[in-house]
């Protein structure tokens, strides 16, 4: 188990990996801005420290403390989200193999699949994991070695049964590889109802002042899917290997936000519920998509695995695509801006946005369709804004 196992999550979140530095008692890990390390004597590592590329000790910090807030054996940083998961992917799969990918993933996420992957050899299908049946369908029996999964989706709030799609890729003998993202690890922790690995852009929620560009993968205590037991070390291996490391610095920005995770959700989530009342209040919005939401199509299944809903809210409006552009360029208080989780409210157009690699594909979003990432500001302030912004483009 990994340090702090037993404490709450916040405890974990300030203390994992960062004890006080046992010369100065500096309370806060150091940035070792530094590539090499003195050996004593050829081969004698102090704390196994040899080439930066391989461990740093910031970098280290920062991957014990997500681990322990996933709840998994071990962490891994990475200069973004992508790079990331191009190591999952390539750490994990030789050509041949097959991956069961969302219909709504992340358009990074389709594009490394699609572009990336695919002329590598690494077939994959499209399929709408909010379906269990359908994925069971979509799996080719001893070809697919992972079901990719990303719940809350981005930007519709699609949600996935995890616990549910575990069963399915363990009974056909694939990993389950959870991009956890939206919800963070204090909103929904994806190794406790089963899947193996679990991702993230640290870029958002868990970096969470849009200053840094990061990546994490933490994999599961133990990986039993044949073939993938020894998945930790591959990563590791494949993270020295190909080198998408965290510098230092990026490492040390994301420990500290990761400091103040829980009291931030807790207010995105406060305000994106306020936010969520007002839209259904008006009668210009023809569809607002919040997995808090009663009538939303995943509501049970997120209200099970999920802590809370998360900040993240999208939204349809009258007057289609035109007022859809519109009313992104009409708020003040909302910055007009692609990416999400960080303390300030954004406010997007997907269609013309993040997702305009796949526009014309099976994964193209409503072309009214609005994202908003909701900030920690005053909600009052939020919500007069964006009415504002509706109201002068009616
Ligand atoms: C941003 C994002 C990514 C990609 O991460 P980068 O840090 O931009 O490389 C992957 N998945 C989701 C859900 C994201 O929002």
């Amino acid at each position: 188990m990994t340090e702090h196992s037993d404490t709450g999550f916040s405890t974990r979140a300030i203390h994992a990996g960062q004890e006080p530095d046992p010369q100065t008692g500096a309370v806060v890990p150091a940035i070792y801005q530094v590539s090499t390390y003195k050996q004593d004597g050829v081969g004698g590592l102090r704390g196994g420290y040899e080439y930066s590329r391989s461990a740093n000790p910031t970098r280290t910090a920062l991957e014990e403390c997500l681990a322990a807030l996933e709840g998994g054996a071990r962490g891994f940083a990475f200069a973004s989200g992508l790079a990331g998961q191009d190591t999952v992917i390539r750490s994990l799969l030789t050509p041949g193999d097959h991956v069961v990918v969302p219909s709504d993933a992340y358009g990074g996420t389709y594009r490394l699949f699609n572009k990336v992957a695919r002329p590598w050899g690494v077939e994959h299908t499209i399929t709408s994991i909010h379906d269990v049946e359908a994925v069971r369908a979509a799996i080719r029996p001893g070809q697919t070695r992972i079901v990719w999964v990303e719940t809350p989706t981005n930007p519709l709030l699609g949600i996935a049964d995890i616990a549910a799609l575990a069963e399915v890729a363990h009974e056909a003998g694939a990993l389950l590889a959870v991009d956890n993202t939206f919800a963070t690890p204090y909103l929904q922790q994806p190794l406790s109802l089963g899947a193996d690995i679990v991702m993230h852009s640290t870029t958002k929620y868990c970096g969470g002042h849009s200053d840094v560009v990061g990546g994490a993968v933490v994999v599961a205590e133990s990986v039993s899917v044949p073939g993938f037991e020894d998945a930790a070390d591959r990563i590791a291996f494949h993270q020295n290997s190909m080198g998408a490391v965290a510098g230092p610095f990026d490492a040390w920005l994301v420990l500290r936000g990761l400091k103040t995770l829980a009291v931030r959700m807790d207010r995105h989530c406060d305000n994106a519920e306020k936010v969520v009342a007002f839209l259904q209040g008006r009668d210009d919005v023809t569809a607002v998509h919040y997995p808090g939401l009663e009538g939303h199509p995943g509501h049970a299944v997120a209200a099970k695995q999920m802590r809370r809903f998360g900040g993240m809210v999208s939204f349809q409006v009258t007057g289609g695509e035109q007022r859809a552009v519109d009313v992104c360029g009409a708020t003040s208080v909302w910055t007009l801006g692609e990416s999400l989780g960080g303390v300030e409210s954004l406010i997007e157009h997907p269609g013309r946005m993040t997702h305009a690699s796949v526009a014309g594909t099976e994964l193209e979003v409503p072309a009214d369709l609005i994202r908003l990432s909701v900030g920690i500001e005053d909600v009052d302030d939020l919500i007069a804004d964006l009415a504002a912004a509706l109201d002068k483009t009616a």
